[in-house]
């Protein structure tokens, strides 16, 4: 068995842009007069549902979704420059493209416009990707089309995300995954999932050489 495609994640995989989030988080909390929740709590217990997370902490019922919403695009329009991409993401994508008939796509739930102005200003060179995917809210579909459009079987593609919802999506399907333990969850919720890599061998997938040495290591290049 031999992997023909590696699909990453966006937020908190290629790019770090936790300090971002997690600094929105505590504006958030500091608004309404709350104490913050520390970012090992957030990692651990972050959900998609995330108002439940803010009320759990102590924001007020009288703050709506589109409240938090408006105080987080506000946080995220000043903070923009807090999120890096991680380093080695470039080499890697250059590196993957000189594999014969290896394919790299990116699924992001990020809105496909923020997407491509992040890819854009990280001079990014998208020739490199065969397939970009933005407003991937839903990552099983989102992932399904992928291969499909690829035209690679589940058997031979791997997913890279760093949150238990995003590789449990990709396991639903029968495709390979690789938790990234450094971005959104706690590498403990990253095994919950029981994603193939981390494993014994690979113990922690915290950059972009590590997956790199995954993929050599499946693949058996030297
Ligand atoms: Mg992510």
């Amino acid at each position: 068995m031999k992997w023909n495609l590696i699909i990453f994640d966006w937020n908190g995989t290629a790019l770090n842009d936790l300090p971002l989030v997690y600094g929105s988080v505590c504006s958030i909390f500091k608004t309404y007069g709350v104490k913050p929740p520390t970012l090992k709590t957030y990692r651990e217990e972050i959900t998609a549902d995330f108002m439940k997370f803010y009320r759990h902490y102590g924001i007020p019922k009288t703050a709506s979704h589109n409240d938090l919403n408006k105080l987080r695009a506000r946080y995220f329009e000043k903070n923009w420059n807090k999120a890096k991409l991680r380093p080695g993401v470039k080499l890697f994508l250059e590196q993957l493209d000189k594999i014969p008939d290896f394919q790299t796509a990116i699924v992001s739930a990020e809105i496909t416009e923020v997407l491509s102005q992040r890819l854009c200003g990280f001079n990014i060179i998208v020739s490199l990707l065969d397939k970009i995917i933005g407003n991937a809210w839903d990552k099983e579909k989102a992932l399904l089309d992928t291969i499909d459009t690829l035209g690679v079987k589940t058997e031979n593609a791997v997913y890279v995300d760093d949150t238990f919802d995003g590789l449990t999506a990709a396991k639903n399907l029968g495709i390979h995954t690789i938790g990234f333990t450094a971005g959104y969850n706690t590498k403990k919720r990253i095994l919950a999932a029981k994603p193939d890599f981390p494993n014994s061998k690979f113990p922690n997938i915290n950059n972009f050489r590590q997956i790199a040495k995954i993929i050599g290591y499946v693949n058996n290049i030297k």
